[in-house]
């Protein structure tokens, strides 16, 4: 299985037993995590980026606005570019 990286969507609890995160972009599901059951996880910080990969998912540490080498989405279009944002 290839490295791909995404970025975390926001978190979801189901029926106060079930977290669950998607990638914000691609959608792919990312965790998946029943509270109830004997592997707690952990949840990942919304709009963070996290490899997947043959070992699992992993943090990707990133500098600032620069997408990482791997992401999911490659061809991102920039419609506004606003003074003073990163
Ligand atoms: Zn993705």
């Amino acid at each position: 299985m290839s490295r791909v990286v995404h970025l975390v969507g926001s978190e979801i609890t189901v029926d106060d037993r079930f977290v669950r995160q998607r990638c914000a972009w691609c959608g792919v599901a990312l965790l998946d995590i029943d509270l109830e059951g004997p592997h707690k996880g952990e949840s990942f910080a919304t709009g963070s980026w996290v490899a997947v990969d043959g070992d699992g998912l992993s943090k990707v540490a990133v500098d600032g606005h620069h997408y990482p080498d791997g992401a999911c989405v490659t061809d991102v279009v920039v419609v506004e570019t606003v003074p003073g944002v990163h």
